[in-house]
């Protein structure tokens, strides 16, 4: 079945959008939140349990100070109030993945409140509120197996992984965001892209969507422009890229659209985003509200971070990621459109670490935004992803700096990595690709060069200095690229005075 959508354009020329986001970030503390299982990644399933987080009866939790850290950090960085005293809630629901049939999370006593995140937007910023942060525990990870789409429906059966469950998660909900306009998915995915650097400056988490350490629902509602009241929204699930965020809101406003056109009403649901065509599909009804029945958790006592300690995690925050670009492209002296390539290509980090490792920042930016970029495309991977260490890069850089390699030797040097055959030095030395400067070998190309030119020799001694390219040419054709283009300059001045 294909959907009615109304053109994107024309969708946002009469309608209001207003978002809302609602992240997930795993947090990356060593032991799970209420118990001392590891949090490691990708092990066999069901081997890092125990009584707390399988809910066996019993078992008692104990919280994670690390975790109660973490999220202070958060609610600190996103300019948040910091509950000075709050309880931890049972959640009720049944479901094979929740071993103890309630999530332990915070309901109506949040850690964090009312803060806000500024974002960049075609040069202007929108204020982003935050309603709250609160911490609760994931759940483990349900496996359909048998079906054709890898979901519960027409699978044969399932297996359930609780290597997850209990691991802390921290929950970040944005206020309602009206007057976006058109601008409201590019709103959308800049704001998770901010939120990512931020959560990874702090280093609370590696913040991987693809891993799911962070993960995105999208709430969309519209409203004919002008109108007092907004929309009914949906709930998008689990959107799992930054170029996902995106499309899922673009979507949502373009079927909304068409069903308020044909007379319609937006039904307040769940739906779930599909990477392969861009689109949405109806999943859980929320229109009953749902009961989870709330009440403490009576297994533990109350949080109440001391203020002293509240003071010090708030002057041991990092420079946030929007300052320190404004500082990097002041120190750098580069535009803003250049700025964000070098941060949505993922250039930043590799840049700071190529400096780190003895490079200037114009090489370092040079090498990353031009060669190696190119080399990342053309492979159809991100730029991290390439073969190539910023120490290798910054040792490449020293050696064009040191006279050693030429920018079109140092190409073949980079190749050369990427393919796996060692570090720069070996390689120069391996394949002998070293700048040829020493005046012996240069000589015989010198004079060769000017006894097969005798009509540029006769320019140079009337005086036109500069026609003595055409030699240096000739001798860098014949040394295969290897001569120093300075040098044979000098030789052939030297020679022809
Ligand atoms: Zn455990």
């Amino acid at each position: 079945m294909t959907e009615t959508l109304v053109p994107f354009a024309e969708a946002t020329t009469r309608y209001e959008p207003v978002i809302g986001l609602e992240t997930h970030v795993e947090l990356g503390t060593r032991t799970k939140m209420f118990c001392g299982c590891t949090t490691a990644f990708g092990a066999e399933p069901n081997t890092q349990v125990c009584p707390v987080c399988l809910g066996l009866p019993g078992s008692l939790p104990v919280v994670n100070r690390k975790a109660i850290e973490y999220t202070i950090r958060i609610g600190l960085a996103l300019n948040c109030e910091i509950a000075s005293w709050c309880r931890f809630a049972r959640k009720n629901y049944f479901y094979p993945d929740m071993p103890k049939n309630f999530q332990i999370s915070q309901y109506d006593e949040p850690l964090c409140t009312d803060g806000y995140l500024d974002v960049e937007v075609d040069g202007r910023t929108v204020r982003i509120g935050i309603e709250r942060v609160h911490l609760e525990e994931d759940t483990g990870k349900s496996l359909h197996v048998g079906g054709a789409t890898g979901r519960i429906h027409g699978a044969e059966y399932s297996l359930v992984d609780y290597n997850r469950a209990g691991i802390p998660l921290v929950e970040i909900v944005t206020k309602p965001i009206p007057g976006t306009g058109a601008d409201a998915p590019v709103v959308a995915r800049v704001y998770v892209t901010e939120l990512r650097d931020l959560l990874r400056s702090l280093d609370v988490s590696d913040v991987r969507m693809e891993e799911g350490s962070l993960r995105c629902d999208v709430n969309t509602s519209i409203a004919p422009r002008g109108a007092s009241e907004w929309g009914t929204r949906t709930e998008t699930k689990n959107v799992n890229s930054l170029r996902s965020v995106e499309r899922a809101v673009a979507f949502e406003i373009e079927r909304q659209a068409a069903v308020l056109d044909g007379g319609g009403r937006i039904k307040q649901e769940t739906r779930h985003f599909h990477e392969d065509n861009g689109t949405t599909t109806a999943g859980r009804s929320k229109e009953e509200a749902q009961d989870y029945r709330y009440f403490p958790e009576p297994d533990l006592v109350p949080v109440a971070p001391e203020k002293e300690w509240v003071e010090q995690l708030r002057a041991a925050l990092p420079e946030a990621p929007a300052k320190v670009r404004a500082r990097l492209r002041a120190e750098w002296n580069v535009s803003a459109p250049e700025m964000d390539a070098i941060v949505n290509t993922g250039a930043l980090g590799l840049v700071l670490q190529t400096v780190a490792a003895g490079a200037s920042a114009a090489d370092a930016r040079k090498w990353w935004r031009g060669e190696l970029a190119r080399r990342a495309n053309e492979a159809g991977t991100e730029l991290a992803a390439l073969a190539i260490t910023p120490a290798q890069v910054a040792r490449v850089s020293a050696l064009v700096a040191a006279g050693t390699l030429n920018d079109k030797l140092a190409r073949q040097v980079i190749d050369a990595v990427l393919d796996g055959e060692g570090e720069p030095d070996d390689i120069v030395q391996a394949r002998n690709l070293a700048v040829v400067s020493d005046d012996g070998a240069l000589t015989q190309a010198v004079d060769d060069a000017i006894a097969a030119n005798p009509d540029v020799v006769a320019k140079i001694r009337d005086g036109k200095v500069a026609a003595a390219g055409v030699l240096v040419g000739a001798v860098m054709k014949a040394t295969r690229g290897q001569a120093d283009a300075n040098r044979v300059k000098g030789l052939i001045l030297e020679r022809l005075s």
